[in-house]
């Protein structure tokens, strides 16, 4: 029989936390006088860049944080980014710090992530934070690794104990998620592009994360029967028939998005084939997204209580 997975959707606990920043920021105004604020900088015109920081920057609006927006143009110099943090590291009114990734490729992308105050590094990405993280007593975390723990406590999945594995070992996503999951006790398998026999692997898996960057790459041969499968990736699909291929019955919905916006957005994990064998599965988008938005928010605020509480 074939078994339909249950949707994990992210928007209703990513609406819940972004309301419980809320009351806690009116309170922190109401009591300290002190509203939380997030500097954003973003370079070059990369489209999908903007999009995710104008959501950064609306979720601020929507949780009461004040924030800055720094555009700069493609032709920005390492050294002239670096003043900027420096600028935003000296102010005591920012509290958290954020840019937007990836820099064009002529910036130094680790020295600027180096040089963001730690303590304002509301992305969890400095070494500083990173290396808490890799020793248990984490302060920033990552924001889509943090969702994603949050929305498998919200949803009852038991982490301890679980066979995790993580498919992507990036500095943003794929380690981070696999420390924090070690840090649950979940028994946890990192892998990447060099794994031999990836499906062996990850099958035997109770918790799949998946972080790669390819449309649909992980299939129901993948997935063991009932497990819970968390899709990481977005990635854009123009193509009709791979749209065919990858939603089946559900195709005609999202191929009227690809003739309206020119693409439609896919996870890392066949949509319609992992239906079919896993227990819980995130969609795309509505998934992992919402929540990397609301824990951004609740970093912020965190900064804030840290820095000026
Ligand atoms: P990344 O830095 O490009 O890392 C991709 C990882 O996937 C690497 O570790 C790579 O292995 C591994 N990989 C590539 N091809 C593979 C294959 N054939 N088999 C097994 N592993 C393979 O990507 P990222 O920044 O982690 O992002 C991953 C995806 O998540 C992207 O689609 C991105 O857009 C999305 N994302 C979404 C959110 C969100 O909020 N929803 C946030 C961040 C990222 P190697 O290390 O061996 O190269």
């Amino acid at each position: 029989m074939e078994i339909r997975a249950s949707l994990l959707e992210g928007g209703p606990l990513a609406a819940r936390i972004k309301q419980d920043v809320k009351i806690q920021i009116e309170q922190m105004v109401a009591t300290q006088g002190i509203r939380p604020c997030l500097a954003a900088v973003r370079v070059g015109d990369d489209p999908a860049s903007a999009v995710y920081v104008g959501n950064k920057i609306k979720a601020c609006e929507e949780v009461g944080i004040r924030s800055e927006h720094h555009a700069l143009p493609e032709s920005t110099t390492t050294s002239e980014l670096l003043d900027l943090i420096g600028s935003l590291n000296e102010r005591d009114d920012v509290d958290g710090i954020l840019t937007q990734l990836p820099l064009p490729s002529a910036i130094e992308e680790r020295a600027i992530i180096e040089a963001i105050d730690p303590a304002k590094d509301v992305d969890g990405f400095h070494p500083v934070n990173a290396g808490r993280l890799a020793l248990g007593r984490p302060v920033f975390v990552p924001c889509t690794p943090a969702g994603i723990i949050e929305l498998l406590d919200d949803s009852g999945i038991e982490i301890r104990g679980a066979r995790a594995c993580v498919v992507g070992r990036s500095q943003i996503v794929g380690r981070p998620m696999a420390q924090l999951l070690l840090q649950r006790d979940a028994t946890v398998t990192i892998c990447h592009s060099r794994t031999r026999d990836l499906a062996a692997v990850t099958r035997e898996a109770d918790l799949l994360i998946v972080a790669i960057g390819r449309a649909g790459m992980i299939g129901r041969e993948h997935i063991k029967p009932g497990a819970t499968v968390i899709d990481v990736g977005m990635n854009k699909v123009t193509d009709a028939d791979q749209v065919r291929d990858l939603f089946g019955p559900d195709a005609e919905k999202r191929l009227a998005v690809v003739s309206k916006r020119g693409y439609t957005l896919v996870g890392d994990v066949h949509p319609a084939g992992a239906a079919e064998v896993a227990g819980k599965l995130t969609p795309v988008p509505g998934g992992v997204g919402l929540l990397t938005v609301a824990m951004l928010m609740k970093n912020t605020l965190k900064a804030a209580g840290r820095r000026r509480g």
